[in-house]
């Protein structure tokens, strides 16, 4: 138990995830790759991959130091990257407010040897995975709006075929308009 599988991550509000789930369903052939189960939909902020209890605690009492206000996420973008066989939602502008909390984490991450992509970070939900062949995507123009109040670390674990994602700790970005 002292080696956990953990990523930090933006979850979605349950409401929300009901919605995507719905909206995936009209939107993409049912061939098209391998939902992702909606309690499962977030946007992973920092991938850490196997660490220490240690290395863990170390990195949530930096994560407990960060303060940052709260933003608003506009999910108005999909795609889809063959080669790892992803279908995404994402943001066509990234709110500022989320890559300095993702770049934040990512380098405190990288600074406890939890090595980060060499790739630029794409902030995206993963909808749909093994999508290797080519994919209809939805028209632009659709908006999946919330506010993002806070952030958390999870641990990942596969077993029985399923992967499951467990919230270990959760820290609030507070509203920026200070109510
Ligand atoms: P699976 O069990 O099929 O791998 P998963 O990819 O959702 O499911 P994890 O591999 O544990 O589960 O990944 C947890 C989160 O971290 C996911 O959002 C995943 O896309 C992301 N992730 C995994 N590996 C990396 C990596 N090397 N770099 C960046 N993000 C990653
Ligand atoms: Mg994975």
């Amino acid at each position: 138990m002292s080696i956990q599988r953990l990523f930090f991550a933006l979850e979605l509000p349950a409401p929300l995830q009901q919605q995507l789930v719905q909206w995936r369903a009209d939107h993409f052939a049912e061939g098209a790759g391998k939902p992702v189960a909606a309690a499962n939909l977030h946007l992973t902020l920092a991938f850490l991959g196997d660490v220490s209890a240690e290395t863990s605690q170390q990195l949530q009492q930096l994560a407990s130091r960060i303060i940052q206000p709260g933003f608003s996420l506009d999910l108005d973008d999909a795609g889809h990257w063959p080669r790892p066989g992803v279908v995404w939602l994402g943001c066509q502008r990234a709110p500022r407010g989320l890559l300095q909390l993702a770049s934040l984490l990512r380098a405190q991450a990288a600074r406890h040897g939890c090595a980060q992509s060499a790739q630029p970070f794409h902030p995206h939900i993963t909808l749909l995975r093994h999508a290797t062949q080519k994919v209809a995507l939805p028209p632009r123009g659709f908006h999946w709006q919330y506010d993002v109040s806070d952030f958390a670390l999870f641990s990942s674990t596969f077993s029985q075929g399923r992967t499951r994602y467990r919230r270990l700790a959760r820290w609030p970005l507070p509203s920026s308009s200070g109510a």
